[in-house]
């Protein structure tokens, strides 16, 4: 029997003490907040969306940094395995769109629940208000923890901080600058899954108004091929944007953002091809030649985006409908196919709900979250350089690695 010590009692932190309980270690788990599981409780909007009820092998396309580097994690502790857990610890849940998976009370709170019992469950020691300030070494171990008041030596140390994102639940990027210490490479660390920023002063004026079916594009400043582009949902805020595909777009265009604004389109009318769209601008035409062209969105577009459009085709709103020019027919059309704005940043962390970048997983052994140079050490969940889509792949992510760091101490 070992002594391990656990800092971080987030989703990763817990599910490491579990492991490493169950596995007859005596295991002391010090979390700095007041109360376990302080990030939980705000995920999936308060309803925690704890793992996704996909094949487990379609789980690797979803995660952005580093997928590979999961193979034995997700193998060993599957999303059936977290299912089943949450199950047997008076947790049950339930599938919803996207396969996504929340207790049947709608509760985040129940989850950690289900982890506590199991944390009683093998008696792990949990130390609350108990920030850890760096580590203990010896020659070049890892031998135990500094707190703000006394040393706590162990056999084993398995670091659980999380990374950066929304630093008020305790992630403040503690377990980086350990790492920093003990000369372990970190990544550059970016907000991932975050609204934009945009540029337009037209932007706001559309907040509230959420658009279904739309093709997002984002391109750098050369504007060749979009490095972003897909098909889905997504909403304009008093800010610039956010929803389903500005959120997936953020985790894919952080390292372009990062050296300048992005341009970005959307096209709001991706079922017609410019051909099929001009036929239908003609009809509208023809079927109300009088009309003045401020009515000419009606059939178009949402009521909050009319005034945007009649603002950016520039086409005098009482002109009559049948003096709309093929030029100015191609101006709407280029609005409509290509509604332009520009990305200048993201919310940054305190918005974001995940943090790309962190420990190298060169440093980790990918079967057991020992870092390789550093016997007695390991490191789990949203410190290492991984993150995911949403659909509850980010907390998996935190589960499996911890689980595995937590059952592989010898
Ligand atoms: C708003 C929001 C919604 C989300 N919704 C979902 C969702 O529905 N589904 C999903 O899969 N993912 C979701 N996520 C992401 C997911 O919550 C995280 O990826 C996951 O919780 C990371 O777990 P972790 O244990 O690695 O880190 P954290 O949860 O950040 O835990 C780290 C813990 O370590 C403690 N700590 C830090 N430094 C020290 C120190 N020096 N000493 C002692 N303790 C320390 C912190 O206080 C904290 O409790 C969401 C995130 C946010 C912000």
């Amino acid at each position: 029997m070992k002594h391990v010590i656990v800092v971080g009692g987030g989703a990763s932190g817990m599910a490491a003490a579990i492991a490493a309980g169950r596995a007859g270690h005596k295991v002391t788990l010090l979390e700095k907040n007041e109360k376990l599981g302080k990030k939980i409780y705000i995920t999936g909007k308060g309803r925690c969306n704890f793992t996704n009820g996909a094949p487990i092998e379609d789980f690797f396309s979803m995660v952005m940094s580093n997928r590979k580097f999961l193979y034995s994690a997700f193998y060993t502790l599957t999303n059936q395995d977290v299912m089943d857990f949450m199950e047997s610890h008076g947790t049950p849940w339930k599938e919803e769109r996207g396969q996504r998976i929340f207790p049947v009370s709608d509760r985040a709170s129940d989850v950690t629940q289900a982890l506590k019992r199991a944390l009683d469950e093998y008696r792990v020691e949990v130390r609350l208000h108990t920030e850890v300030r760096g580590l203990l070494m010896e020659e070049d171990r890892v031998c135990g923890v500094k707190t703000e008041n006394r040393e706590i030596r162990a056999d084993a140390v398995i670091l659980c901080t999380g990374g950066l994102s929304y630093p008020t639940t305790g992630s403040t990027g503690d377990g980086h600058h350990f790492a920093k210490q003990l000369g372990l490479k970190v990544t550059d660390l970016r907000p991932a899954l975050v609204p934009f920023n945009c540029k337009e002063a037209y932007i706001p004026k559309m907040q509230g108004l959420s658009l279904k079916n739309v093709t997002l594009s984002l391109y750098t400043q050369e504007k060749k091929k979009p490095v972003y582009s897909d098909f889905g949902e997504m909403m304009f805020t008093h800010f610039g944007i956010t929803g389903p595909l500005v959120l997936s777009a953020s985790s894919q265009v952080g390292k372009y953002l990062a050296s300048g604004s992005l341009m970005g389109i959307i096209d709001l009318k991706p079922a017609l091809d410019h051909e099929k769209l001009d036929h239908k601008l003609l009809r509208i035409i023809e079927e109300a030649p009088n009309k003045q062209f401020s009515n000419f969105y009606d059939k178009l577009l949402p009521k909050a985006m009319i005034p945007v459009m009649l603002e950016l085709t520039a086409i005098p709103s009482d002109l009559k409908l049948n003096s709309i020019t093929k030029d100015m027919r191609e101006k709407i059309l280029s609005c409509l196919k290509a509604f332009p704005l520009t990305v200048t940043g993201t919310r940054g962390f305190k918005e974001a709900i995940v943090t790309q970048g962190g420990i190298s997983v060169k440093e980790i052994d990918p079967s057991t979250m020992a870092v390789k140079r550093i016997p007695g050490l390991y490191a789990a969940g949203e410190l290492l350089d991984l993150d995911a889509l949403t659909g509850g792949f980010n907390l998996q992510i935190a589960f499996s690695t911890g689980d595995l760091a937590g059952r592989s101490i010898e």
